[in-house]
């Protein structure tokens, strides 16, 4: 266990903030695994607060896009994306964007994306497979089974099309994942999609 604390890291002209290493989920390709999957030892010592979170952004002007992202999932700390979002908008952040799983609803028990409304202006949504099975297999819930959560993700990227200007689904280049399936998933819910090579193999 490292004893590093990035809280706040640059990829081109974007700055991804790493809030948690909490997930509901265990992926077998989870850059969690790995030792520098991105070049960044993301293993947090302790979660950032919101004034540390906003010391590390500095000035938000000077990123393409601000990216709610890290080695855990974001939205566990719902609360903290959106008054950092809400700061960052005020202080003329141009794109704020939520690499998430798409569980946030099952980890909060309600419906959350409407909170985001007005604040993200992109959300990414880990479909990371073709159906409920290989959803289980790859991603491996922790928290509830693989077909309550497969659909939880899939209402999720919903309800995010009715509130958040650009939704994308992706999906992890991995043996068993059908990606022209997991593209049609994508366009039969209306929404953007992305197929990312795998990170993790530091
Ligand atoms: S959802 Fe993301 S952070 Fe969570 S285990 Fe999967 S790859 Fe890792």
């Amino acid at each position: 266990m490292s004893n590093n604390n990035t809280v706040a890291y640059k990829l081109g002209n974007s700055l991804y903030l790493n809030v948690t290493n909490r997930c509901s989920n265990d992926c077998v390709f989870c850059i969690k695994k790995t030792n520098k999957g991105i070049g960044y030892d993301l293993t947090l010592s302790e979660e950032p607060s919101l004034q540390s979170l906003l010391n590390a952004v500095g000035d938000p002007l000077g990123y393409d896009e601000i990216v709610f992202c890290g080695y855990g999932e974001p939205l566990t700390r719902i609360e903290l994306v959106i008054a950092a979002s809400k700061e960052l908008k005020r202080l003329g952040a141009k794109s704020i964007r939520i690499n998430t799983n798409g569980q946030a609803n099952l980890i909060h028990g309600k419906n959350v994306v409407p909170e985001l409304a007005g604040l993200v202006d992109v959300v990414s949504i880990s479909l990371n497979a073709q159906n409920a099975t290989a959803y289980g297999e790859l991603s491996q819930p922790l928290k509830v089974n693989p077909e309550e959560a497969f659909e939880a993700v899939l209402e999720f990227a919903r309800e995010c099309k009715k509130h958040i200007p650009r939704v994308v689904l992706s999906v992890v280049k991995w043996p068993g994942v059908d990606i022209a399936a997991c593209g049609r998933i994508a366009d039969d819910l209306g929404v953007d999609f992305r197929v990312r090579e795998y990170m993790g193999n530091g």
